[in-house]
């Protein structure tokens, strides 16, 4: 975990601000299987990274909030008494969405000032926005003198990002920054909000590989695989009984079912039928060191993303087909909503310097350009800097 960063912020904050403030971290993540079935009530397998957006914050004695984000160099303020708040539309809305849901949620928040740095990278899949939202309610609350249950405040967070930026994310994300586990990822039920540790074996490595792609029109995209999914429910809830998400349906009900659907709404319910098949396999796989099997869970899901679900992109796919080919690499797959971003692969340890390398040549041979690469540790979620 980065402290320079947090050291440097504080005394940035000192400066800007002339008073001390109190520290907090949230992580980012990665996600090593389970993509696209968090809205569907099904199984996710993501762990944090040891990279976060850092907040430092101070409460003032008015109703004002304002924030400075030194990654974006912009400043925001927002009144906690307004009484219709709005989304402008920019970065400041997952901030201020999170005041605004903690308030009506029944928090008396305190006026504040915060100081936002990161060094984790933004629209690269890894999850900067929740990371975001996760580490603002933290500070609002631990400022305010309240506190919140972590999973509630994964919920308020998941919220703020549905109802005031727009975005119909499921709850993997916040979740995973709230709650993680160190050296663990978390097999979590997205239905009952229940969540298993699963050790990562410390001879395997996560890496992620960054496109550089960023696609302006993930969230449309987004938005339009949920109401895909909503409908494949609607047709299929009246042919089998008891399905109120598609985490109730069997690979063998739909395929019997096949004719109800029109066939893009089949091959959309398909990708996310099986992708919870594969998820608890690969989590049985990786707890019990099966790191092979694993690896073959998520070459299928990202064969089933591209070809059924439709959310990858060329780019994607080569880092993959790169990494697929290296030796020393269990499996690899597309990370996130799509359409550009990272691929997770995970990688034996003793190769994993060697892999990056490859995949850096390899990639900037075909495109032009080098993409970074991140070899993560399974991190803590979100707490205070220095806990
Ligand atoms: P991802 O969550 O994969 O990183 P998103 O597009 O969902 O991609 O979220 C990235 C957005 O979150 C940024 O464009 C910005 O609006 C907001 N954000 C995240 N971290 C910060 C930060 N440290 N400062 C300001 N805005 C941030
Ligand atoms: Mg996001």
């Amino acid at each position: 975990m980065s402290l320079t960063i947090a050291t440097e912020l504080a005394a940035r904050f000192r400066q800007c601000f002339g008073k001390e403030p109190r520290l907090f971290r949230a992580p980012g993540r990665v996600n090593l299987i389970g993509e696209h079935t968090d809205y569907n009530d099904g199984f996710v397998l993501p762990a944090a990274l040891d990279l976060a957006v850092f907040v430092a914050i101070a409460p003032r004695a008015d109703r004002r909030l304002r924030l400075r984000s030194l990654v974006m160099d912009e400043t925001a303020e927002f009144d906690l008494d307004d009484s219709a708040p709005l989304p402008r539309g920019d970065w400041s809305d997952y901030a201020h969405g999170v005041a605004v849901v903690l308030a009506r949620a029944g928090h008396r928040l305190s006026g504040a000032d915060l100081l936002i740095d990161a060094d984790l990278p933004l629209g690269a899949g890894l999850s900067a926005s929740a990371a975001f939202e996760v580490a603002v309610g933290y500070a609002l609350l631990a400022v305010s003198g309240a506190s919140v249950d972590k999973v509630e405040l994964a919920k308020i967070c998941q919220r703020a990002e549905n109802e005031f930026v727009g975005m119909r994310c499921g709850i993997m994300d916040q979740y995973i920054s709230c709650c993680a586990v160190a050296g663990s990822a978390l097999l979590l039920d997205c239905r009952s909000l229940e969540a298993k540790p699963v050790a990562i074996d410390p001879s395997a490595r996560l890496v992620v590989c960054d496109t550089m792609i960023r696609h302006r029109l993930v969230a449309d995209e987004y938005n339009e695989r949920r109401d895909e999914c909503e409908r494949a429910v609607a047709l299929l809830s009246s042919g089998i009984d008891g399905v109120s998400a598609l985490r109730d349906v069997s690979i063998e009900a739909l395929m019997r079912h096949a004719e109800d659907l029109p066939e893009v709404i089949f091959r959309r319910a398909r990708h996310v039928v099986s992708e919870n098949a594969r998820t608890l396999r690969a989590a049985a796989a990786l707890e019990s060191g099966d790191l092979a099997t694993c690896g073959r869970m998520m070459d299928l899901s990202h064969a089933s993303l591209r070809d059924d679900y439709e959310v990858s992109c060329p780019e994607l796919d080569l880092l993959v087909d790169i990494a697929q080919g290296l030796p020393g690499v269990y499996g690899a797959r597309m990370m996130g909503g799509g359409f550009g971003g990272s691929t997770i692969n995970l990688v034996d340890a003793d190769h994993a310097a060697a892999f990056a390398g490859s995949v850096q040549e390899r990639y900037r041979q075909a495109k032009g350009v080098t993409p970074p690469v991140f070899d993560c540790a399974p991190g803590p979620g979100a707490g205070p800097v220095g806990a």
